[in-house]
């Protein structure tokens, strides 16, 4: 039974940021000003009609670790009563924040998680992009930034690291080339990575568990130099996976690879898709729709909205100049009415079985396309 009684504790002692809570009476999700407790209690904003309630849920803060945390001691799994659609489970506390030295360049939400100059560009045209911001594009796409930096984030891929330990590494190569993780603070975004393991399609949370064997990972880096963003991800195995692992990661990658060709001046934006989707069904995976590729410069998120599956109605044609990510998120079973965990914003697939992607930023040029974080290809 959840006893709720009205919280009488003082902001988080350890400083943990924000999470978005499930209100266990009304079930709506906290907002901004919720957070938790690792060591006392859980906090959840609950936004009732005229007054907004913050609770204790004692028997949560009460109760043993559950026997399927996976980290060490001291972490907890903070959802223990939520419905997970797979076997994964968080593994709490979060690391603290990590600091970004003064001196480096950041995006508009970097203090607050207001992504204010993407919001006011919503409906405006895709940016075609000068010769000397292709050259700043390539610059932090290329060899010593984004790729570079996802190359450095894979090596770390092995079994008993933590996404946490993966997150720092990053972060702080990131910071060595005096650049911004990109994802910090997006949308209050907690971490400078995104790590989804398994089950999760996007969007999972660096934490405190430690890899597995047969696990499969995928590291999402982004990266903000002299005033344009680098995206790209790529989907690991950790120590030896399945058959059906590795078909589900050669398939996903072949499906980018299938979607990249399509692009050049002139091309239609909704015929990725058209590429994309005969390849995951011939393979029996499914697409994701709810996720989609995006325009990326001085904007992390701009236009155009690039879906992955077929038949969508994606508006616009490719010129030279344009930059945008594609990144196909392929499931091995069923798409559609994905599991959002508690935390906003990990993204589990609706039946827990496993989900790959891969992601690369492209130029369109005179004559066709230039992947800019091109990479070595897959070996699986
Ligand atoms: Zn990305
Ligand atoms: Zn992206």
């Amino acid at each position: 039974m959840i006893q709720v009684i009205k919280c009488q504790s003082k902001p988080c002692i350890n400083g943990y940021p924000a999470a978005k809570l499930e209100c266990p009476t009304c079930h709506k999700l906290g907002i901004a000003g919720s957070f938790f407790c690792g060591q006392e209690c859980f906090k959840a904003g609950c936004n009732r009609p005229r007054k907004r309630w913050h609770y204790v849920i004692h028997d949560i803060a009460t109760m043993p670790l559950p026997s399927f945390n996976e980290g060490e001691e001291g972490t907890f799994n903070p959802w223990p009563n939520f419905s997970y659609s797979g076997t994964l489970r968080p593994v709490y506390p979060l690391s603290e924040k990590r600091a970004v030295p003064k001196h480096i360049n950041k995006p508009d939400y970097a203090k607050d998680g207001v992504p204010k100059s993407e919001m006011m560009e919503l409906g405006s045209a895709p940016r075609i992009l000068n010769k000397k911001q292709q050259e700043r594009m390539r610059t932090v796409c290329k060899a010593c930034m984004g790729r570079e930096i996802l190359d450095l984030a894979a090596t770390y891929v092995k079994v008993g690291v933590t996404t946490d330990e993966i997150d720092e590494v990053v972060h702080n190569a990131i910071i060595e080339r005096n650049a911004y993780p990109s994802p910090m603070n997006y949308r209050e975004f907690p971490k400078s990575i995104c790590t989804s393991i398994n089950e999760v399609i996007c969007h999972g949370i660096p934490d405190k568990r430690k890899l597995r064997d047969g696990d499969i990972l995928n590291i999402d880096v982004s990266v903000y130099y002299d005033g344009y963003h680098a995206d790209l991800n790529a989907t690991y195995p950790v120590g030896t996976i399945d058959e059906e692992s590795k078909m589900l990661v050669r398939t996903t990658r072949q499906c980018l690879d299938e979607a990249i060709k399509v692009c050049k001046p002139g091309a239609l934006f909704r015929d990725i898709g058209k590429a994309i989707e005969p390849v995951a069904h011939a393979n029996g995976c499914s697409v994701v729709h709810t996720f989609v590729g995006h325009g990326v410069n001085d904007l992390f998120h701009a236009n155009p909205n690039i879906p992955h599956y077929a038949k969508n109605r994606a508006v616009g044609t490719m010129r030279p100049g344009m930059a945008f990510t594609i990144e196909p998120m392929i499931n091995l079973g069923a798409y559609g009415s994905e599991k959002l965990w508690p935390d906003g914003w990990t993204t589990a697939t609706v039946d827990g079985r496993r989900s790959a992607q891969f992601e690369e930023t492209l130029l369109i040029t005179e004559t066709g396309v230039e992947v800019l974080t091109t990479g070595a290809p897959l070996e699986l």
